[in-house]
């Protein structure tokens, strides 16, 4: 088969590998639509701690079952299917106490990462992931919009941390794929205000498409803008969906008095942050990390794809083969493109 594989920072080849064969609880998913996300890009750009060369990268995807493990129940050969990327071990310290998201096994088993993705005409799926995060497609959803389980998936799990009340500012900052995924959950969960900065006028037009009621360009003083949305006091509850150290910061900065602040995008390792500690200790702020997902916010995701409550489609801005992957991560390396679909 066809597939991407990563060989060191900036290569990423295309070459003919073989099929991969499965054993008795897992798939073998035919690909049909890709999707290429930030993590991708990351991984393109400076490698990744569990990625051992020559590696498949990709891990948002929807196909059909192409083959099945003799000892899998409930899927057959045809059938649509999407999954996550990764499944809890459900027998170590924080799955035990229901923090799946956090489980001590979850590298071993994680698509894109430590098992071969599906930047690839076949992917297989590992009996873990088939067992908990594995769904079929509902009718009149398409392999592209299902694709989007995964991120969505996380975002499920920082929108709970978020703890959005109704009529609640929410302050939303980066207008990337996981911050207009933040957006539509935040008007479904029935937020009053959604206030999204970026500095891209194009990601801001696109929010505003999405359910945004109001965007800021973040060059401007965002403190200042958020102050003056709010009777001088700041966001009820903000998200941070960028990664880097100063909106990391800027997050908690813009945040009201008893406010919720969700650090979302992860910053490169080792990055430090400096914050007010009187703004937390006086102001009672409650700063909330959030990573990954568990089992419950998958299918809570797949449910909000499916009904349309969340709007997936609109963040695709570009189609292509899988061939042209190193392009596709171009564009998202230049912030060109949202989401690029890949086809294998
Ligand atoms: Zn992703
Ligand atoms: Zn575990």
């Amino acid at each position: 088969m066809m597939a991407a594989r990563f060989y060191e920072p900036g290569v990423i080849r295309l070459e003919q590998v073989e099929i991969p064969e499965i054993s008795s609880g897992e798939l073998l998913v035919r690909n049909h639509a890709v999707l290429t996300c930030g993590t991708d890009l990351k991984m393109y750009l400076r490698g990744h701690r569990l990625a051992k060369p020559p590696l498949i990268i990709g891990h948002e995807f929807a196909g059909t079952i192409e083959r099945v493990g003799k000892d899998v129940k409930g899927f057959e050969v045809g059938m649509n299917v999407v999954s996550a990327n990764s499944a809890p071990c459900m027998s170590c310290y924080y799955c035990r106490v229901g923090q799946h998201n956090l489980c001590e096994h979850l590298d071993e088993v994680l698509i894109g990462f430590s098992s071969p993705g599906a930047y690839a005409e076949y992917v297989r799926l590992p009996s873990r992931i088939v067992s908990q995060n594995t769904y079929r497609i509902p009718e009149g959803l398409s392999f592209e919009e299902a694709a989007f389980l995964e991120p969505l998936a996380c975002v499920v799990h920082g929108g709970e941390l978020a703890n959005i009340g109704p009529s609640d500012l929410l302050l939303v900052i980066g207008a990337g794929p996981i911050g207009l995924l933040h957006v539509q959950l935040a008007k479904a969960y029935g937020a009053g205000t959604v206030v999204v900065a970026d500095t891209s006028s194009d990601r801001l037009r696109v929010a505003g498409e999405l359910g945004a009621d109001r965007t800021v360009d973040a060059s401007k003083d965002l403190v200042r803008e958020v102050r003056g949305l709010s009777e001088n006091r700041g966001a009820d509850v903000v998200i941070e969906a960028v990664g880097k150290p100063e909106t990391w910061e800027l997050a908690v900065q813009t945040t009201r008095k008893g406010g919720t602040t969700v650090l979302f995008g992860g910053c490169p390792s080792g990055s430090m942050v400096s914050i007010d500690t009187e703004a937390v200790h006086y102001g009672e702020l409650t700063l909330r990390g959030a990573f990954h997902h568990a089992p419950r916010d998958v299918y809570r995701a797949l449910r909000l794809i499916s009904s349309h409550q969340v709007n997936v489609a609109p963040l695709i801005t570009h189609r292509m083969p899988l061939s042209d992957v190193e392009r596709a991560l171009h564009l998202m390396q230049d912030g060109k493109a949202i989401k690029v679909a890949l086809s294998p």
